[in-house]
């Protein structure tokens, strides 16, 4: 069974190719052009989509060695994400599903961000039913209570900031460039963690906060650069490593509880944040202390990728799980 997997949601365009389980493409057309304006822009987003898409579908099918009429389904991302962009995806999608009379199969890029560890990889260890997954990205913050591939609840989330969110917006105010994520993760490694110290926002249950958190950041860097203008410069690497501490401090926290209510100790995490190497680490050490086995996939499938979409498609085909052909984009589809 050949899977094409197409996703749009936000400001990569992806297609991927995949045997049963296994990859055999993963393209990303990673939109540069965000960058000088400090974030996303919607508009600029769609029409980068628009013109990547087909020679992202092509390569994708060329790097597979296969051709599009040996495709057995279309799965593409229904949401959620930017409109503009999950439009150019799903319509894509749709038409090539028509024009070869195969399956079309939609996809929740939340549930597909947990299903990438599904992908069958060399030394990918899959994680058991049931398992707890910490979805942390640029636009959400979940801890997931997944009972099986289909079924799975939402135990927590952000009421506000996502923590990629958290991680750009203090890097801002830091003057760091967008996303300030992986820089602030860098410095991290060169500062002492416990330079400065920034309150946790309390939130009760196993929901989380970030947005005071970036409050409290921008006053404190205001309050020390008026006593001392160089503040920034001369203290950068603490001052990541202090924040990347806090925010790792949250998590780990809430996992904590999470382990405890439900008493599940299979932890996977996914999205971009999962990147970071504070995290990881903190997760290692959660092995150790807590008992916790976890599950860290492969860079490439925790940021935005097709192959997560394709393996969902995958699964959804062995189902029978098919989309109409009126199937409309959603961008705040929920698990
Ligand atoms: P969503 O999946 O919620 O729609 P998204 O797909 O836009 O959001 P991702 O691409 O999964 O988000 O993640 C991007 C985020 O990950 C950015 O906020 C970026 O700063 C953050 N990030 C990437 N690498 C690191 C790192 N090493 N440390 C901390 N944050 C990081
Ligand atoms: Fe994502």
């Amino acid at each position: 069974i050949y899977i094409l997997g197409i996703e749009s949601s936000c400001d990569d365009t992806a297609a991927s190719v995949i045997q049963n389980g296994t990859i055999l493409s993963n393209v990303v057309a990673t939109q540069k052009i965000h960058e000088a304006y400090g974030g996303v822009v919607p508009e600029l987003a769609s029409r980068a989509h628009q013109q990547n898409i087909v020679p992202v579908v092509h390569q994708a099918l060329k790097k597979a060695h296969i051709t599009k009429e040996q495709l057995s389904a279309i799965a593409f991302t229904k949401g959620p994400g930017l409109m503009g962009s999950l439009l150019v995806g799903t319509s894509f999608a749709k038409s090539l599903a028509f024009g070869l009379n195969i399956p079309l199969i939609d996809v929740n890029h939340m549930q597909a961000h947990i299903l990438a560890h599904f992908i069958d990889e060399v030394g990918f260890n899959k994680p058991p039913f049931p398992f707890l997954a910490m979805t942390i990205s640029g636009g959400h913050t979940q801890i997931v209570n997944v009972k099986h591939y289909f079924d799975m609840s939402v135990i927590g989330e952000t009421i506000d900031d996502a923590v990629g969110e958290a991680f750009d917006k203090s890097g801002k105010v830091l003057g760091l460039g967008y996303p300030a994520g992986p820089e602030i993760d860098k410095r991290a490694a060169l500062g002492n963690p416990k330079a400065f110290k920034f309150t946790k926002p309390k939130v009760d249950g196993l929901n989380f906060s970030f947005s005071g958190l970036k409050t409290a950041i921008l006053y404190f860097i205001q309050k020390e650069t008026k006593a001392n203008p160089n503040f920034i410069e001369e203290n950068l690497n603490d001052i990541c490593a202090s924040i990347q501490y806090t925010i790792i401090g949250i998590l780990i926290d809430k996992l904590k509880l999470a382990t405890k209510e439900t008493g599940i100790t299979h932890i996977a995490i996914g999205g971009g944040v999962s990147a970071n190497s504070g995290i990881r680490q903190a997760l290692k050490e959660g092995e150790k202390k807590f008992g916790w086995t976890t599950y860290v996939p492969k860079f490439e499938f925790t940021t935005d990728n097709a192959a997560m979409i394709a393996i969902v498609g995958y699964l959804k085909y062995l189902e029978g799980d098919f989309a109409e052909q009126n199937v409309a984009a959603s961008s705040r589809l929920k698990i």
